[in-house]
């Protein structure tokens, strides 16, 4: 990223990309790759919408061999603390999470369908340098998530109309 103010393109995940690059950092930082651990990835990577940990929970259930809750619910949280999942603001009780990478991300959330586009940098740099000027406030961070209709809803949208 050379220039974290310029919003940059939408980045299309390539999730066995994913898989196999947490994988990687895993065991450069001498996390346990263990099977299930594995199989919580590829759950993770195929979710399209955001989960919870409870979702997560239920669905490697599926699984041979699967992770105890706890398991779920720390590999969950040293993936976030590390950028691989993000937290997204859902309307529901329980806290939404989505496949990530570390970095200035931001994301759109689709209110309809639950879809979610992720995108790199925003354009709040000069905001956040006149607002730390002029409140003396030392700015450690940001939130920013888009919510809006993804382009397929809309397009269900005006064909429902037109019928
Ligand atoms: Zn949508
Ligand atoms: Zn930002």
């Amino acid at each position: 990223m050379t220039n974290p103010d310029r919003v940059s393109k939408t980045v299309r995940m390539n999730l066995e990309a994913w898989v196999n690059t947490v994988c990687a950092a895993w065991q450069a930082t001498h996390h346990r790759l263990t099977g299930p651990r594995i199989r919580l990835l590829r759950h993770i990577a195929n979710y399209t919408t955001p989960f919870s940990a409870e979702q997560l929970y239920a669905d490697s259930h599926q699984d041979d061999m699967p992770p105890g809750r706890a398991t779920v619910y720390r590999t969950l949280e040293q993936l976030h603390s590390a950028g691989w999942v993000a937290r997204i603001h859902t309307t529901g009780t329980e806290t939404g999470y989505i496949a990530s990478w570390p970095g200035h991300l931001h994301h759109l959330v689709c209110t309809d369908c639950g879809s979610v586009i992720t995108f790199e940098g925003c354009g709040l740099g000069d905001l956040l340098t006149n607002l730390s000027y002029q409140t003396s406030f030392a700015i450690e961070g940001h939130l920013l998530q888009i919510y809006g209709r993804c382009a397929e809803c809309q397009e269900v949208g005006v064909s429902d109309s037109v019928r």
